[in-house]
């Protein structure tokens, strides 16, 4: 089944961008992937095909008009479209690991890109838009945080990884950093790899691994340490 994408935004040439190389860009081309860009402008009624207005109370910037973009998603999800409607926004929920594995699972998505100021508040409400975050930093808009989303997702959909396996150990689905990698040559500018991963002992490899990942996740992310911790004294259920 094709994953479908449509993205709403008011820069349609900037997709598919780095969307279209490599993994992603085969797996558009295979057909397993769909990514339609449409611009918000064709959906504006006055003869500027206006999308945006001053913000109601006053204050700096513009507002994206709530029935310019209301008629932009009616027209690429309409009723019995289940596909989650999500607005890219640094007010959002922050994107997480489960999250984008979650979206991998479903039909597509209806991707919204911000610009000036932000999105008429009432659009958000009437049209259901999960608002979602890439991070805690301000973008000019929403579409590089779209390409991040749809990158995260389209990599774990069904044959897209030639490895399935590198999906499933990776930094977050664990709940921990990944552990350090190394490959030839045997001794790079004096530093060597750590003799265990050359040893063949499976088990002492799995075990550094796993202390190398857990310390690495101490030092930089503690807050996913905490959850991981409780997660694995707490199973599933319990
Ligand atoms: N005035 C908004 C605020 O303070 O929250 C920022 C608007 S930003 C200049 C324009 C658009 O970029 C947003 O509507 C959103 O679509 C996108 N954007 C900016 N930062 C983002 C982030 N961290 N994650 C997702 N989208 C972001």
């Amino acid at each position: 089944m094709t994953f479908r994408a449509s993205v709403l935004t008011l820069y349609p040439e900037m997709f598919p961008g780095p969307l279209g190389r490599s993994l992603s860009g085969r797996a558009m081309e295979r057909g397993d992937v769909s990514l339609d860009a449409i611009q918000i402008r064709d959906f504006a009624t006055d003869r500027h095909r206006s999308v945006d207005d001053t913000p109601a109370g006053g204050g700096a910037g513009m507002v994206l008009r709530a029935d310019v973009l209301a008629s932009a998603i009616d027209h690429a999800c309409p009723p019995g479209d289940e596909r989650p409607r999500l607005l890219m926004s640094p007010r959002g929920k922050p994107l997480t690991q489960a999250r984008v594995r979650a979206l991998a699972e479903g039909p597509g998505v209806l991707v919204v890109c911000g610009r000036f100021e932000g999105v008429d508040e009432r659009v958000i409400e009437a049209r259901s838009l999960e608002e979602v975050s890439i991070g805690d930093y301000v973008l000019s808009g929403g579409e590089p945080a779209a390409i991040v989303l749809l990158d995260a997702v389209v990599r774990l959909l069904p044959g897209v990884m030639g490895n399935a396996r590198s999906g499933t150990f990776e930094s977050f689905e664990t709940g921990l950093l990944e552990h350090p990698h190394y490959t030839r040559p045997a001794s790079f500018e004096g530093r060597g790899i750590p003799p265990v991963l050359t040893s063949g002992n499976h088990a002492a490899i799995e075990a550094w691994r796993n202390e190398r990942a857990t310390s690495l996740t101490r030092e930089r992310r503690p807050d996913l340490l905490a959850s991981h911790e409780t997660a694995v004294k707490m199973p599933p259920g319990r």
